[in-house]
């Protein structure tokens, strides 16, 4: 009997050993990691100058509380950050995970309304599906009534506009036509809310799980930074899932250049070898709050001198293997094995994403595009049977019309092409007999 519990009842083997890609249970079977995680492994698992840079760090310290003392990990990894993110957005506050760092985003860009007199502004708009964490405060602004729903009485509604599921609605991605269209719904949304109401919107800029790793259309992002630039409304990139090198650039945002306000960053910062997050914001939000009267939030294992030199050794890695190149590069050829996988199963109606932030969806009908009933649970059991044959992948619960049956293929950005092998044909025969 366990003490341990998850969201479900469902149990999985004891996990002993991982390396690289792969992941070796007690009973000696072994499994790729499709996913790395939750898209958290970016560098694969216990890369041993990681392991290295962590030993030295808790050879000489292992907690130094914030308002005791600066580490000089944490300093150094602020620099780096910054020095990773657009111009003028110079300061970096860490928290230990993406939930914690949304939270942060949010109160920081409410500190800054304060500051700079505009009480008024308090809603933060996001975007349905979206995740953006699980404590209320980024519950909040997801989009996926699901998880929000029990939980609604005890939180503020934050409004929602449309993810813009282009491939659903029938209109063609690369058109800027479409891009315009989606990113009009924001400043419907803002003038509908009332301008001087609006705090922020939140938006990854390719999506992660919820939207099964959504491409906005061409122009979008682009459209939606001028419109909060316009109205006066913050942007916070969620980049939780997208930075760290997952979309074949080390920031999604680099794909349009874009100059956000607050950059929200975990998963694969620390890469999974300890729980790390943060936020960078251009300086001058964050002079105003500290002038302001200071930052009324902060957690007590913020900056953690391990976590901040394991955050380090994680950047030094991707630096130091190309991963950023390497997640371009193999993440187009895993594109092109999942498309041949749609080629042979009806099952998959549409293939997306980015580097190695891809997945594919499994409809009722790819030329509809008619979702498979939810009770069926297809992207479940497909994980399942997966994971049965030794690959690990992806997928969230879904519930008609609100999520679509994804399956996220986002595997450490160390991988070569017989690892891509491996998982194109494990899914080829996990595909097989699920039909
Ligand atoms: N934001 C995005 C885009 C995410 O994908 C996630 C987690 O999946 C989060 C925030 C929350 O991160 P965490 O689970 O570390 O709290």
């Amino acid at each position: 009997m366990s003490h341990l519990f998850y969201q479900t009842s469902q149990r999985r083997p004891l996990l002993d050993q991982a390396r690289g890609v792969y992941m070796w249970d007690v009973d000696g079977k072994r499994y790729l990691d499709g996913s790395s995680g939750a898209m958290v492994c970016n560098i694969g698992h216990s890369n041993p100058n990681v392991l290295d840079a962590m030993r030295r760090q808790m050879e000489k310290s292992t907690f130094g509380y914030r308002l005791h003392f600066e580490t000089e990990a944490s300093e150094q990894l602020a620099a780096r950050t910054a020095a990773l993110c657009p111009e003028g957005m110079n300061k970096v506050f860490f928290v230990s995970g993406g939930s914690e760092a949304v939270e942060s985003a949010i109160k920081l860009a409410r500190q800054h309304a304060l500051a700079i007199g505009q009480a008024g502004r308090w809603r933060v708009i996001s975007r349905s599906p979206s995740y953006h964490g699980c404590t209320l405060g980024a519950l909040a602004v997801t989009g996926y009534t699901p998880l929000t729903d029990p939980f609604a009485p005890m939180m503020r509604e934050m409004p929602k506009i449309p993810a813009p599921r282009a491939y659903l609605d029938g209109l063609d991605p690369t058109d800027p036509a479409t891009g315009a269209h989606y990113a009009a719904m924001l400043e419907t949304e803002i003038l509908a809310q009332g301008p001087g109401s609006v705090l922020a919107f939140i938006v990854e800029p390719i999506g992660g799980a919820s939207t099964g790793a959504l491409v906005p259309p061409v122009g979008y992002m682009q459209a939606v930074q001028e419109i909060c630039r316009r109205y006066g409304v913050l942007l916070i990139l969620d980049e939780v899932m997208t930075g760290a090198g997952r979309t074949g650039r080390f920031l999604g945002l680099e794909h349009w250049n874009l100059s956000p306000d607050i950059v929200v960053l975990s998963k694969g910062f620390a890469a999974g070898y300890v729980p790390l997050g943060a936020i960078a914001a251009r300086d001058d939000l964050v002079g105003a709050v500290l002038e302001g009267g200071g930052f009324l939030h902060g957690f007590t294992y913020a900056g953690n001198p391990l976590a901040c030199a394991a955050g380090g050794a994680v950047i030094d890695e991707i630096a130091r293997l190309d991963l950023v190149q390497n997640a371009a590069v193999m993440g187009a050829a895993l594109r092109h094995r999942l498309d041949a996988l749609m080629t042979r199963h009806p099952i998959i109606g549409d293939v997306r994403g980015q580097g190695l932030l891809l997945a594919f969806e499994l409809m009722a009908d790819p030329v509809t595009k008619a979702p498979l009933p939810s009770a069926l649970n297809a992207h479940q059991r497909l994980v399942d049977i997966a994971y049965e044959m030794g690959l690990i992948v992806y997928s969230r619960r879904t519930r008609d019309g609100v999520e679509g049956d994804h399956i996220m293929v986002c595997p450490p950005l160390i991988v070569t092409e017989a690892h891509l092998d491996e998982i194109a044909d494990t899914l080829d025969a996990a595909l097989t007999r699920l039909a």
